[in-house]
């Protein structure tokens, strides 16, 4: 049976396909290429298209053996979401309906979802627990919400088993060197401050130093690519095991503030790296940080590359490599 990566050709969808074909598994990849990039993807069949397209899921779905579906397919920009919101609403919520809807036509079973940290808003204690209360603070987050919201009761009245996995700060890159983070424009801490030490861009805006956190700047938990990839795996595996739908958060457990990283960054690139006092970000909380005891105990997950010199260090391999991204 096959796998659909919906949105497999993005930054971390591409890491997925790459763990799936690792572990012998058929993949099919369904995406629009608007952010994606067709050079991600190291193997699988592809499909080019949007899942707001029911006539090509019907194809995707009757063309090929599917038991279960990830779903990385969304828009993910905090600040734009903010200014944007129907974008996601639209987006990130109406792709997902047509995507169970042709799920619960086809007898698809399984769906392991990308969520996010941003479900749940400014958080009551750190670390942050999966039945912590969920008041995002921006579009972004409450669309995440609102599919984990429909994915539960598509599995009451559906039988579609979920996972939701509520990412906090993805980051590095593959350690094969082949693929890593390319978006355009960027807008993430790491790779733009890389851009600095490769001399792209000039200096690092830090959104905020008012924050109440110790240096005043955001403090988030950075998590590698791979190893949010591969709790997919064991998500899937437990799914296909007949395991209940869940919601896992992923991290590592540990904070970073926006000055930390990039003095990590400064070390690990010998770069000087200069950076910038900004305003604040709209929609940004002040500290996010995960427990991730129940993907340990539900899923059996270990994230792998758990220091930030680590995380950092896979990044600018990719970016000293590629400078330009992938080849356009
Ligand atoms: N950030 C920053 N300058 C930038 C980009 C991001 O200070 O140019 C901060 C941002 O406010 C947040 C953290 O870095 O506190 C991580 O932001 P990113 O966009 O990488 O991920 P997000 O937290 O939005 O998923």
């Amino acid at each position: 049976m096959a796998i659909l990566v919906c949105g497999g050709a993005g930054y971390i969808g591409s890491h997925m396909v790459a763990e799936l074909l690792e572990k012998g598994e058929e993949v099919v990849i369904l995406d629009n290429l608007e952010k994606g990039h067709r050079q991600a993807l190291l193997g699988g069949k592809f499909y080019e298209g949007d899942l707001r397209d029911s006539n090509l899921l019907d194809l995707v779905f009757n063309e090929n053996k599917i038991d279960a579906v990830i779903d990385f397919a969304a828009d993910s920009l905090v600040g734009e979401s903010v200014v944007e919101p129907l974008k996601y609403f639209e987006n990130n919520i109406g792709s997902t309906v047509n995507l169970l809807k042709a799920m619960r036509d086809h007898k698809v079973r399984h769906i392991v979802f990308s969520s996010t940290a941003a479900t749940y808003g400014e958080p009551e204690s750190i670390p942050i627990l999966e039945e912590d209360k969920t008041i995002p603070t921006n579009p972004y987050g409450e669309s995440k919400l609102a599919v984990e919201k429909i994915l539960k009761w598509c599995d009451n009245a559906y039988g579609i088993t979920y996972t939701a996995l509520r990412y906090f700060n993805a980051a590095g890159a593959h350690v094969n060197g082949k693929i890593g983070e390319d978006h355009s424009p960027e807008s993430h801490l790491i790779p733009l401050i890389l851009e600095v030490a490769l001399g792209k861009r000039e200096k690092i805006m830090i959104f905020g130093d008012d924050y109440p956190t110790e240096d005043g700047t955001c403090v988030r938990d950075y998590i590698h690519v791979t190893d949010l990839a591969n709790a997919h795996l064991l998500a899937l595996k437990r799914l296909r095991n007949g395991g209940k739908s869940i919601i896992c958060n992923l991290g590592n457990g540990e904070g970073f503030s926006v000055k930390e990283v990039i003095e990590v960054a400064r070390k690990v690139t010998g770069q000087v790296i200069k950076a910038e006092i900004a305003p604040r970000r709209a929609g940004d909380p002040a500290v996010l940080i995960a427990s991730s005891d129940r993907a340990t105990s539900e899923l059996g997950w270990k994230p792998k590359y758990n220091s930030i010199e680590n995380i950092i260090e896979t990044a600018w391999e990719w970016h000293k490599n590629n400078p330009n991204g992938y080849e356009k």
